[in-house]
């Protein structure tokens, strides 16, 4: 039975007949008009004044999602390696004499100690660089205390999350893996889905600030299932985006038009938002980055990983690791991942 929560003051469950094979998926569906009939008719924020919010690391990602919650109404503590980022959010959001909206903390441990009992949000980019900000003596777990909440929302490995849980909770802390779906723009605009696992209790009370941030939020399970879900759908799209650089270029070697490549496809079964988007960038050779081509080829890698770990066969996505892999190796990690038409159309 698909179980779908409605965003209102209580969440109530309704049996879905549409799809019954789900039966052990969450849905939390953003209710826009429940939102903002609840927005408008009071003056005050829909959060709790008295909840503090941290977020760490402001990167193409986290920097469009705090100003979503900073919009919503909360006062967030931030901090980001490159101390500027979190300056420019400063300067956004000043403080007045009796509230101050952005409070930069000197490490990633001050924040947690500052958020106490109230959410904690981390979006770093890869394993490597949360391992390093997780680790440090004055970093994330070195902050967390009884009663921390945290929500990790990279897309990282299902081990590395899987850690993560294992010492947050060992100093007596709570997890929950929430890696989203949607891009930069996405981030910026509230359109995320969020797909999480873990601590069901820190989901139930992320759901307010996931529908700040979000269009839909998906409880799938222990921790790791929320990251499995990931880069299943990463991989999906990364290969999409292989797959349509190597229909523009057989196109091109036919002596077709492109344009009419992208136009066909979008009047048939297969018309979707990113061809739409990405086909006439490719076509103007327009890579200005939304979600780096090196972290496209970092959720490919790691979903085959998954795939021979569950003994899945998955040779598309293979054969497209190969072009992001190529494309990498000739510089074009931090372009958009719709860069990897210019490796696959020479
Ligand atoms: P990003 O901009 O490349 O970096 C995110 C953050 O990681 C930045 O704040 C960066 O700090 C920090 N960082 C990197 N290395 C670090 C280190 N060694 N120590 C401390 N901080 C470090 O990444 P993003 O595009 O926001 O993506 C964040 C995560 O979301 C990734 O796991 C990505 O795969 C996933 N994701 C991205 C997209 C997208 O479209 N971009 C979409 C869905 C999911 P600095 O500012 O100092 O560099």
């Amino acid at each position: 039975m698909l179980v779908l929560q409605l965003t209102t003051a209580f969440a109530f469950r309704t049996p879905s007949p549409t799809f019954p094979s789900l039966s052990r998926l969450q849905l939390h569906k953003r209710q826009r008009q429940t939102f903002r009939a609840l927005a408008s008719s009071s003056s005050s924020s829909p959060f709790s004044s008295s909840q503090k919010v941290g977020f760490i690391g402001l990167g193409y990602m986290g920097a469009g999602m705090v100003r979503r919650l900073l919009e919503k109404g909360d006062d967030v503590i931030v901090w980001n390696r490159s101390v500027e980022k979190s300056e420019k959010l400063l300067s956004e959001y000043p403080s007045t004499t009796d509230r101050i909206r952005v409070r930069i903390a000197k490490n990633p441990k001050q924040v947690l100690e500052e958020v106490g009992e109230g959410l904690t949000f981390s979006m770093l980019s890869t394993p490597a660089a949360a391992r390093e900000v997780f680790d440090a003596p004055e970093g994330i777990l070195a902050g967390i205390q009884k009663g921390s909440k945290l929500i990790d929302c990279a897309t990282l490995e299902v081990k590395d999350m899987q850690a993560f849980d294992i010492a947050v909770k060992a100093k007596g802390g709570r997890f929950l893996e929430a890696p989203v779906s949607g891009s930069k723009v996405p981030a910026e605009t509230g359109q995320l889905v969020f797909l999480t696992g873990g601590n069901e209790g820190v989901f139930k009370e992320a759901v307010p600030y996931l529908d700040a941030m979000g269009k839909a939020s998906f409880f799938l399970g222990d921790t790791g299932k929320g990251t499995e879900m990931k880069l299943v759908v990463n991989m999906i799209m990364a290969t999409m985006m292989s797959s349509l650089s190597e229909g523009l270029a057989l196109a091109q070697k036919a002596n077709l038009s492109t344009e009419d490549v992208v136009k066909v496809l979008s009047l048939g079964a297969m018309a979707n938002p990113m061809f739409n988007l990405k086909g006439p960038k490719i076509i103007a050779d327009d890579h200005e980055v939304n979600f780096p081509l090196k972290h496209a080829q970092k959720d490919l890698a790691f979903a085959l990983t998954l795939a021979e770990k569950v003994g899945a066969s998955v040779p598309t996505a293979a054969a497209a690791n190969r072009d992001y892999v190529t494309a990498l190796e000739q510089g074009e990690g931090e372009k958009d991942f719709s860069a990897v038409a210019r490796v696959v159309m020479k």
